[in-house]
C-alpha cells in the first residue's frame, strides 16, 4: 500500500501550504522535461502527483486517513491539471505535454456534488436586535457523506465503466465521420457504481433535518443578512436573512434609538424633569422652560452599544393641548390671558405683517 505522506515527504499532520510545498519541490525534481526519456523520474512524478491529487482534496485525505486506503474512490486525475494549479502560469505552456503525455482527462466522480447556499428568513423581536440573540433554526440541508466522502461506493465499489472502457467518452461512426461524446452510462466519469455506499445509497451526500444554533449580533437591523460559513449543502453557506418586527415606542435609525414623548403645555411653559423609556430603562429626562413643540433631546450613550460606536437615544417632544378644561383650569387660564399670556412671538407676527403687505 502507498504512503502518500511518505512519497511527499510530510508530516500527517501536514498543512494545505506544506503540502503545496512539497510537491512543488519534488514536481520540479522529477518533471520528464528535466529528465528526458528517464521512465524512472516519469513514474516518480506520476506518483508525487497522484499522492498529492488525493491529500490536497479535503474529502479524498480524510478517507485515505481513515481507511488508509485508496480504493473506494476515485485517484484519477489529471496531472496537467494538478500541476499547473500548484504552479500557476510559472510552467502554462507545459499544460498541453501533460495532455500528451498521460493520457486525457476525466472528470471527477465527486464533482457531481455542488455546494449550494442555503437561504432562510428570520423574524426577530426588537430588543432582540438591539441586544443580539441565540436562535435555534430549523434547516433541511444535505451533507457531503462521511462513509463514502462524496463518492457514493462502499470500498472497493467502484469499477471502470464497460461501455465507455473508462475513457468517459463513447465514439461512433455516422458516414465517413467519427464522433466522440461524453459516456451516457457513467456521465463522463469513465467508471461505475458496483456498490453503492449503505448511508447514503450512492447519492454521496446525506439529508439532516436539524437545528442549528446561530448567534444573532447585538445591533442587526432590517434587512440584514446573515452568513453562516459551510452550513449550506454540502459545505455551502448559510444566509439568514432578518426581519425585525417594530416596536410600539422605538424606532431605529442604525444605531440610534428615536422616541416620541408627549408633554403638557404647562410642562413645555415652565419646564419640568420627565421620566423616558429607554432599550435600558427609565431615564430621567430635563425639559427645560419654553420648550417647543417638535423639539429634540439627546440622551448620550442609551443607543445600540455594538462595535466601537455606540448609539443614543433621540427624545422628541410633542407638546399636548389639552381638550376638555374644567370650570377651574379654564378660569385660570383666561387669567393667564388677562396676565399677557396670549402674546406669541413679536417676531412671528412680524414676519406676518411682512407677507401681507
Ligand atoms: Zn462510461
Ligand atoms: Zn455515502
Amino acid at each position: 500500500m502507498k504512503d502518500y505522506y511518505a512519497i511527499l515527504g510530510v508530516s500527517r499532520d501536514a498543512t494545505e501550504e506544506d503540502l503545496k510545498r512539497a510537491y512543488r519541490r519534488l514536481a520540479m525534481k522529477y518533471h520528464p522535461d528535466r529528465n528526458p526519456g528517464d521512465r524512472e523520474a516519469e513514474e516518480k512524478f506520476k506518483e508525487i502527483s497522484e499522492a498529492y491529487a488525493v491529500l490536497s482534496d479535503p474529502q479524498k485525505r480524510a478517507q485515505y486517513d481513515r481507511f488508509g486506503t485508496t480504493e473506494g474512490f476515485s485517484t484519477d486525475f489529471d496531472i496537467g491539471d494538478i500541476f499547473s494549479r500548484v504552479f500557476g502560469d510559472f510552467f502554462g505552456h507545459e499544460e498541453d505535454i501533460f495532455g500528451d503525455f498521460f493520457g486525457h482527462r476525466r472528470k471527477q466522480r465527486e464533482s457531481h456534488i455542488r455546494k449550494e447556499d442555503i437561504r432562510v428568513h428570520l423574524t426577530i423581536d426588537f430588543m432582540e436586535a438591539c441586544f443580539g440573540t441565540k436562535k435555534k433554526i430549523r434547516v433541511r440541508r444535505s451533507e457531503i457523506c462521511s462513509h463514502c466522502g462524496g463518492t457514493g461506493a462502499e470500498i472497493g465499489g467502484i469499477a471502470t465503466c464497460p461501455l465507455c472502457g473508462g475513457t468517459g467518452e463513447v465514439s461512433y461512426t455516422a458516414g465517413f465521420m467519427s464522433i466522440r461524446r461524453t459516456c451516457q452510462r457513467c456521465g463522463g466519469t469513465g467508471e461505475i457504481i458496483t456498490k453503492k455506499c449503505k448511508e447514503c445509497k450512492g447519492k454521496g451526500f446525506i439529508y439532516t433535518d436539524g437545528e442549528l444554533s446561530v448567534h444573532i449580533p447585538a445591533g442587526v437591523n432590517d434587512g440584514d443578512v446573515l452568513r453562516v460559513r459551510g452550513k449550506g449543502n454540502n459545505g455551502g453557506d448559510l444566509y439568514i436573512h432578518i426581519g425585525v418586527k417594530p416596536h410600539k415606542l422605538f424606532k431605529r435609525d442604525g444605531k440610534n434609538i428615536h422616541i416620541k414623548i408627549p408633554i403638557s403645555f404647562v410642562q413645555a411653559a415652565l419646564g419640568a424633569e420627565i421620566e423616558v423609556p429607554t432599550i435600558y430603562g427609565e431615564e430621567k429626562l430635563t425639559i427645560p422652560p419654553g420648550t417647543q413643540n417638535g423639539e429634540t433631546f439627546v440622551l448620550r450613550g442609551r443607543g445600540i452599544n455594538a462595535g466601537s460606536v455606540v448609539g443614543n437615544e433621540v427624545v422628541e417632544v410633542f407638546v399636548e393641548v389639552p381638550r376638555k378644561l374644567n370650570k377651574e383650569q379654564k378660569r385660570l387660564l383666561i387669567e393667564f390671558a388677562n396676565a399677557g399670556g396670549n402674546d406669541v412671538s413679536k417676531d412671528f407676527i412680524s414676519r406676518i405683517k411682512n407677507l401681507l403687505s
